[in-house]
């Protein structure tokens, strides 16, 4: 296939996006040189774009489907932890050759998600090369409600979405070339936008959690200014995970990255809101600990005694020794 005929293949197979056409406020999509695209009024514009790399950022035998999926995934993600709503995505698309059937599962990976979450595509660019695929998602919050990572303050709880650890687990089992039935954590991360909507306007701080939650956290505190201490026993896991060593399931949790779910600090006013939120969006909400004046991050047992966990999650560019 030659590059016009992907991007052909690509525009065809995601269109069904735009079957609300003008509401979406897309101009000008797919054709031209740049979209165009119409941002409504009072709100403000939220952009957000990460890359996926094969064999990086997902294991080299990842279905098209499952590549597509986790990429426009994971960028939602980032949208979600900022509050905001999205709408338009744009995707560049690095592929080592143009199969028609690799690109066929590719759009339906993405339009299964895509449509979830009324996105439409409205762009990109493609050339061939390593397979890498990078993707912009761009969506409103209103002025002064995007959730950010600096406002976290001492006193206020340390609260968790989801499961974690989860997905770094299945990866370590795959990588050992052993099954893992949790794999689908790893392929299919859930973007958590209605909670991230949810939370503008009460949570102090927000960060999805794709680096290991004591690295994800490591930000927020440093943006905030302040420490916190976490009850490790509290953290919410899978049920794979459920059949370590304490020690063990604590180390992914604490370091593994690829979950996806939302971190966020809540003044202890709105406490009472977690069961609201819970119950109304069916997603599970832990808290986990408690923010400090004293910088750093502390881990206790249940009983008090303390845990020093090792290392703190992903870095691309570590120091060489
Ligand atoms: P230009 O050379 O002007 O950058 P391209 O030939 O790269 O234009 O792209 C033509 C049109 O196709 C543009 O509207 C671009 O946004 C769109 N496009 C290219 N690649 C993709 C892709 N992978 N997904 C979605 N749209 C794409
Ligand atoms: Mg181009």
């Amino acid at each position: 296939m030659k590059e016009f005929e992907l991007i052909r293949q690509i525009q065809q197979a995601t269109s069904v996006c735009y079957s609300a056409g003008f509401e979406h406020g897309v101009k000008l999509g797919i054709g031209d040189d740049a979209a165009v695209l119409e941002v409504p009024a009072g709100q403000h514009l939220v952009a957000a774009t990460d890359t996926l790399n094969a064999g990086t950022h997902f294991p080299l035998d990842t279905s098209p489907f499952d590549i597509a999926y986790k990429s426009l995934a994971v960028n939602l993600s980032d949208l979600a932890a900022m509050g905001a709503t999205p709408r338009w995505a744009l995707l560049s698309l690095s592929l080592p050759g143009a199969e028609r059937e690799w690109v066929r599962s590719f759009a339906e990976g993405f339009v299964s998600l895509a449509q979830v979450h009324n996105v439409t595509l409205v762009g990109g660019d493609t050339t061939s090369g390593a397979m890498s695929i990078s993707i912009t998602a761009l969506g409103f919050v209103e002025p002064g409600r995007q959730l950010t990572r600096s406002g976290a303050k001492p006193g206020d709880l340390v609260v968790v979405s989801g499961t974690i650890g989860g997905a770094a687990f299945a990866l370590e089992k795959l990588l050992a070339g052993k099954p893992s039935e949790e794999r689908y954590l790893l392929d299919r991360p859930i973007p958590r936008l209605s909670l991230g909507q949810a939370l503008s306007g009460y949570a102090s701080a927000c960060i999805d959690i794709s680096d290991g939650l004591l690295a994800d956290l490591g930000h927020v505190l440093k943006a905030s200014g302040c420490g916190a201490r976490l009850n490790i026993e509290e953290l919410p896991h899978t049920e794979e995970l459920a059949g370590l060593e304490d020690e063990s399931r604590w180390r992914y949790q604490l370091t593994g990255g690829d979950d996806y779910e939302l971190l966020f600090t809540l003044p202890h006013g709105h406490s009472e809101q977690l069961a609201v939120w819970s119950q109304q969006l069916g997603i599970k909400l832990s808290v986990i600990g408690e923010l400090e004046k004293n910088q750093g991050i502390r881990c206790f047992r249940e009983d008090g005694t303390g845990y020093s966990p090792q290392g703190t999650g992903f870095e691309h560019f570590r120091q060489k020794r």
